[in-house]
């Protein structure tokens, strides 16, 4: 039985895309394929003063939950990454009762399908030293910083000068 799912704000949610190409390269996975997918719809007049103008990012069935990094107590890597700050991660009446506080909110528990069907799911890349997030921060003075994206256990922090902050992986 499922234990845990995603709730997705989707009222708040920008269609930024951080979600599904973090999920791609933390999955290492090939063109045409996606843990994660964007759905829109609009914009359209409801009335005189109202739009309907909605995205929704939908996990796959190659949504496995990023299931390496909440083994080891860290959140799904597009939870880690969505600009907004949209999706939670948790157990699924955690999460129920989160979507009782408030309208436009999605309750997602995916399966990973081939997981299912084929077995134990590996990645396909070596994750040790390559997972790095940055974003690009330009200061008023128009001098372009690397930045860490947003606290991870294993993301250092990065100037214009590189790497600077050992990582923090215990
Ligand atoms: S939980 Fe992990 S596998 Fe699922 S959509 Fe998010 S990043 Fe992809
Ligand atoms: S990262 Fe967050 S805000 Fe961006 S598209 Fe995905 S769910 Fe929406």
């Amino acid at each position: 039985m499922p234990t845990h799912g995603l709730l997705f704000d989707y009222e708040f949610c920008t269609n930024c895309g951080a979600c599904v190409a973090s999920c791609k390269v933390e999955h290492n996975l090939p063109n045409g394929q996606n843990g994660i997918t964007m759905f829109g719809d609009g914009p359209w007049k409801v009335d005189e003063e109202y739009w309907n103008y909605n995205w929704y990012a939908l996990p796959t069935d190659l949504c496995d939950m990023c299931a390496d990094r909440t083994a080891a107590g860290r959140e799904p890597i597009c939870v880690h990454h969505c600009l907004a700050n949209v999706i939670t991660y948790g157990p699924i009446d955690e999460l129920a009762e989160l979507l009782k506080k408030k309208g436009k909110q999605m309750l997602v528990v995916p399966t990973y399908k081939p997981r299912t069907a084929y077995g134990e799911f590996v990645h396909k890349h070596n994750k040790t030293d390559d997972h790095v997030a940055v974003h690009l921060e330009v200061s008023g003075t128009g001098t372009a910083e690397f930045g860490a994206h947003r606290h991870d256990g294993r993301v250092g922090e990065y100037t214009s000068e590189g790497a600077t902050i050992e990582d923090e992986q215990a």
